[in-house]
């Protein structure tokens, strides 16, 4: 197993603790506005104010264009991977954007229609949470049909929804609706609708990385809600408040564009301990598979160069073991020798006893000369009852003597064609040396093949190697 991916799994004492650790510090920065508010809460005076209409255009103006961004973004992962959390979340900045921007587009009214100016803020915030939340109980569903990512039908009724609620809360703010207590109400009801959000994430204990982002996130949003409810219009709380929700949109928006650059889901982007854990698995697996196909080779090159009755290796692989013999003889000098072999009146047997018995005479017939020879690979079927012997290392007269041993070994058994037939089986050898009687495989072969049949000339059942 490769040393690059020891996955370390806790000791139990200790891992606890560090887990407990983490989500104690994730805590920590999600409610770390919290002391920012606190501590405004206790030190300014709620009177003193920064009215700069034209800083709070520009900051409006940007939040606007980054906004518009974030949500062509989020609806790129959602057309991707159609996770309906991610279809709420691109309407929840979609809705942000197209109400908050009247926020800032009224700031020069702030004296002379302050409703429209600052009813604007509270509504969008809330439109944002409850889109949001609704997301959030989408999340771990089915994905949305192809057709719907990008149904404009779909998206312009959304569109032309948010659009009313502009001119819905433009109408309310020339009523006498339009109060103090007007915006107290939606500004408590995004913080509820935030705070139900944070709740149900924690009910439902999603822990993937991008949605704990989220969680932290929309904490960051209810305590924007929060300060903008401790705050008056340009007071120092009032602009904390704005800072505090530009945070909560920033990681939000840090977590779309990581799922843009992942799997484009907030569901399966896995923390790093997930996936070093499957990328283990998978490393495991891997290797696994590669030496079940080293196996898998070895049986096929094995197969490959095998004669699948005998057991012998076939003429093709043959081949190839001479051609080595003879780079080495012409490197080294070192000598070898080949001996051709035919079973003598074959025909016969497989005439007499039948073709299958034939067979089994030939498996024998190999099984022996291996008995005699030693190793496997040197006996070689080239063919019906013809085969070759390669012997490294040996010179002529030793490799007569081996022939000769052989051809005594066959002769000298009885061999079983069927059960009970015993028949006596005889095999002809002409013996050469390569150089002496050919220095090429062609010419060494067919003096050896020459020889015999010399063998069968002289009467069959004997050696020939001059
Ligand atoms: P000789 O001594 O001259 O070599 O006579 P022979 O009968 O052995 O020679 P011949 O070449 O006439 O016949 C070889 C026989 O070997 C013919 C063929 O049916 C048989 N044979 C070839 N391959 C196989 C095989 O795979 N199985 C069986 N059972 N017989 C085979
Ligand atoms: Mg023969
Ligand atoms: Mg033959």
């Amino acid at each position: 197993m490769s040393d690059i991916l020891i996955v370390h799994t806790p000791a139990s004492g200790i891992g606890v603790v560090t887990r407990a650790y983490a989500r104690l510090l994730i805590a920590g920065f999600a409610l770390l506005p919290a002391g920012a508010i606190a501590y405004l809460a206790g030190v300014q005076a709620p009177s003193l104010t920064f009215e700069n209409h034209a800083f709070h255009e520009v900051a409006i103006a940007a939040a606007t264009a980054e906004g518009a961004f974030v949500t062509y973004v989020t609806w790129r992962c959602y057309r991707s991977s159609g996770e309906p959390l991610l279809r709420w979340l691109t309407l929840g900045f979609l809705g942000f954007v197209l109400i908050y921007t009247l926020h800032g587009a009224f700031t020069g009214l702030a004296h002379h229609h302050m409703w429209l100016f600052l009813l604007y803020g509270p509504a969008s915030r809330l439109a944002m949470a409850v889109l949001l939340l609704v997301g959030l109980l989408s999340f771990g569903r089915q994905p949305d049909e192809a057709g719907t990512r990008t149904n404009i039908r779909l998206w312009g009724t959304w569109i032309a929804a948010f659009v009313l609620i502009d001119a819905f809360v433009a109408a309310v703010a020339s009523t006498t609706i339009a109060s103090v207590g007007l915006i107290r109400s939606l500004e408590s009801a995004a913080l509820l609708f935030s705070a139900l959000n944070v709740t149900a994430l924690m009910v439902r204990r999603i822990r993937s990385p991008l949605m704990v982002t989220f969680g932290i996130s929309v904490t960051w949003f209810a305590l924007s809600s929060l300060a903008f409810l401790l705050g008056r219009p340009w007071n120092h709380m009032w602009w904390l408040a704005h800072l505090i929700f530009a945070g909560g949109f920033f990681l939000l928006s840090y977590a779309v564009v990581q799922a843009f650059h992942t799997t484009r889901s907030f569901a399966t982007v896995y923390s790093q301990e997930v996936m070093i854990a499957r990328l283990a698995a998978a490393s495991i697996r891997t290797e696994r598979a590669l030496e079940e196909l080293q196996r898998t080779n070895q049986k096929l090159e094995h197969l490959a160069a095998t004669d699948p009755l005998t057991g012998a290796v076939n003429r093709r692989y043959f081949i190839v073991r001479v051609e080595e013999e003879i780079a080495r003889a012409k490197r080294d000098g070192t000598p070898f020798s080949l001996l051709a072999l035919d079973l003598d009146n074959f025909k016969a047997i497989n005439d007499s006893y039948g073709h299958q018995a034939g067979d089994v005479v030939l498996q024998s017939f190999v099984q022996k000369c291996v008995e005699v020879i030693g190793p496997y690979e040197g006996v070689a079927r080239m063919g019906g009852e013809e085969f070759m012997i390669l012997l490294p290392q040996t010179r002529l007269d030793v490799a007569s003597t081996i022939a000769g041993l052989i051809r005594a070994t066959i002769a000298g058994r009885q061999f079983e064609a069927a059960p009970g037939e015993q028949i006596a089986l005889t095999v002809s050898i002409g013996v050469a040396q390569f150089g002496p009687d050919g220095d090429s495989i062609d010419m060494i072969f067919r003096t050896a093949d020459q020889r015999l049949y010399c063998a069968k000339g002289e009467g069959r059942n004997r050696v020939v190697a001059a």
